[in-house]
């Protein structure tokens, strides 16, 4: 087994601390990794607080990883030690239901493999996420991250950078359309950073006035604070695409309304507790949609990474040391992120090193 130290939950009461923990040796068709910088996702926090009542513990969050490789299995033709690549969240997949075959592993029919809180296809042991020193990914699942990309700031693209780019890409989002972007935190950041390159009139809808210059030097058009109701009446029924990355229940109506006919609002955000539900009069009056969406496809997230890497996008990171994710949390839970707090792991290594 290989030996692997992190950071880990060990209940959903208690601050994450060290543990060391083992992972599977690399077969011949996995890529080991040594893990260099881990954003830190709001789902991150879900997990480790069981929030969505599936944790198995102890849980090793973090699914947003930058690295270099370190070993290659036999059969491995992608990849050489050496290379700086990413894993995002997921690391396995059936590969034979028909949303495999696809590309679309996140809607894998047999359930795909989570970077962390996941049960592993051969051996059927628990899967370990980022906040750690190493990790070892079939190599079908890992990708590759364009070289002119700062590497911390590049991490944040494997969750939050694919999670947004995959709806913009699915509704045709481009020039000529008035998108908005709810919730201005780790992926409301991305959405306005990928759909203004997208071509499109992006306005940001926020519930913290603060943001609002923020906002519209990261690309957005305008800015609108959701809580005053005369700003957003001013938008009504003029929106193309809504993306909504909010992380806690909210009233849906309030945007729902500021669709156009034929207009679509996407969750993404995934409160533990539901939204109340919209007005079906809101979605059939203007036969509005509203939909979901997880993730990205692994095909899809390589293409989303070189059109990053073609437009110079990353994420606005705040580096910590692990010994401050705790904290890194709290200030999630408060809205007060700027806007994604990104693990530097030499610092695991340090502490292991002083003990
Ligand atoms: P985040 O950095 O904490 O940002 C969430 C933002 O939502 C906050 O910055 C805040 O923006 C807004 N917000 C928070 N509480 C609110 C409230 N009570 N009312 C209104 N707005 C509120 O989180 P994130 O990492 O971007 O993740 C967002 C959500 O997406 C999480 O639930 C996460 O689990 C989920 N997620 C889903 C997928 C997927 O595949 N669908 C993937 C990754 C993450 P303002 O200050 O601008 O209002
Ligand atoms: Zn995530």
């Amino acid at each position: 087994m290989l030996k692997s130290a992190g950071y880990a939950a060990v209940n959903a009461e208690e601050p994450l601390r060290l543990w060391e923990f083992e992972r599977r040796e690399p077969g011949p068709h996995d890529v080991q990794i040594e893990i260099e910088y881990c954003g830190v996702c709001h789902s991150d926090l879900h997990a480790a607080r069981n929030e969505w009542g599936n944790t198995v513990y102890p849980v090793v969050p973090g699914h947003e990883i930058v690295g270099r490789v370190t070993r290659t299995g036999a059969h491995v033709t992608r990849f050489q030690v050496g290379d700086r690549v990413g894993v995002g969240c997921m690391v396995d997949s059936c590969q034979r239901c028909a949303s495999c075959a696809q590309g679309l592993e996140q809607y894998c029919e047999n359930g795909f493999v989570g970077t962390y809180n996941g049960e592993e296809m051969h051996t059927g042991g628990l899967t370990y996420g980022g906040y750690s020193s190493n990790i070892v990914v079939t190599e079908k699942f890992v990708l590759r991250i364009p070289d002119n990309l700062d590497p911390a700031a590049a991490a944040p693209l494997l969750c939050a950078g694919i999670t947004t780019y995959s709806p913009l890409r699915r509704w045709k989002v481009g020039r000529g359309q008035k998108v908005g972007v709810v919730g201005l935190g780790g992926l409301g950041h991305m959405a306005i950073k990928l759909a203004h390159a997208m071509g499109a009139h992006v306005v940001q809808f926020t519930t913290s006035p603060g943001k609002r210059d923020d906002a519209m030097r990261l690309g957005a058009d305008e800015v609108v604070i959701s809580k005053d109701q005369e700003q957003m009446a001013k938008h009504a029924n003029s929106f193309d695409f809504i993306l909504n990355t909010v992380a806690a229940p909210h009233n849906l109506d309030a945007f729902l309304t500021l669709l156009k006919r034929d207009g679509t609002m996407t969750l993404v955000g995934a409160p533990a507790e539901p939204h109340p539900s919209p007005a079906v009069f809101n979605l059939i009056m203007r036969r509005r949609s509203l939909a979901g969406s997880l993730i990205g496809g692994i095909a899809e997230t390589q293409e989303m990474l070189d059109f990053c890497g073609a437009h110079g996008i990353t994420a606005d990171i705040e580096m910590i040391p692990i010994q401050r994710i705790n904290e890194a949390f709290d200030h999630m839970l408060r809205s007060d992120v700027k806007y994604r707090f990104v693990i530097d792991m030499a610092t695991l290594k340090e502490e292991r090193r002083a003990d």
